[in-house]
């Protein structure tokens, strides 16, 4: 039997994207959040080996140390020609700098050496696996993609990390060129594009309503 969330909740991120993504997700359902930077909870070490098993370390944690319902979502960029990466260290790529524009520029100069020039050879998606956990150890746990293709030189300057590679399949438009509504708005603002958001939707089905 899924459990429900209500009032207060830890959103468990300390990525200022992810948090304005996330509040404005939860907004609609009079959910009020407070995020794991603001009650300065310690940021638990990723050791996981999958974007469910990092969310939920995530979420745990922070619901652990908060005792109030925490919620977490690991994600990252899996690059079809990269073998999968950057995957769970799409984050790491970035460096202690979140030079982001490093990162891309990797992953192209990556790209080129395989070969992965033409459109066809650059498929990637973006993963999002969103824990909800409880103090008493209970957890309920989704995952969702987004399909795309990979673009260079990037463009747009929204959104944040990889969004300005990433051109979602049946759009000419990147993630770093949508508004905030386009790449993760549900209806009827959006269409529930980003993979944040799909995954978003299957947990409200779940645990909001
Ligand atoms: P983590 O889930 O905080 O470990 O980090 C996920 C990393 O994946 C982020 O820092 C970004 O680099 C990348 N990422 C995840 N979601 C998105 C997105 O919606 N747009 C662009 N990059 C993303």
């Amino acid at each position: 039997m899924p459990r429900r969330i209500s009032g207060q909740l830890v959103i468990a991120t300390h990525n200022p994207g992810k948090l304005a993504e996330m509040r404005e997700l939860l907004a609609p359902y009079g959910i009020t959040a407070i995020s794991a930077a603001e009650l300065n909870l310690d940021e638990p070490e990723e050791t996981g080996s999958s974007f469910a098993a990092n969310a939920r370390i995530k979420a745990v944690a922070a619901a652990t140390a908060a005792k109030l319902p925490a919620f977490a979502d690991d994600s990252g960029l899996v690059v079809d020609a990269l073998d999968g990466a950057p995957g769970i260290y799409s984050a790491r790529w970035a460096g202690p700098a979140k030079d982001f524009n490093a990162a891309m520029t990797r992953i192209e100069r990556l790209l080129i050496e395989r070969g992965a020039s033409e459109r066809g050879r650059r498929n990637a998606h973006f993963v999002s696996a969103l824990c909800a956990a409880w103090p008493d150890g209970h957890v309920e746990e989704v995952e969702a993609r987004v399909d795309g293709t990979l673009v260079w030189p990037p463009r747009g300057g929204a959104g944040f990390g990889y969004d300005p590679m990433f051109l979602p399949e049946g759009h000419d438009r990147t993630f770093g060129e949508m508004t905030s509504v386009e790449k993760h708005g549900l209806p009827p603002l959006g269409m529930g594009l980003s993979h944040r958001a799909r995954a978003f939707v299957k947990l409200a089905e779940r645990c909001l309503g």
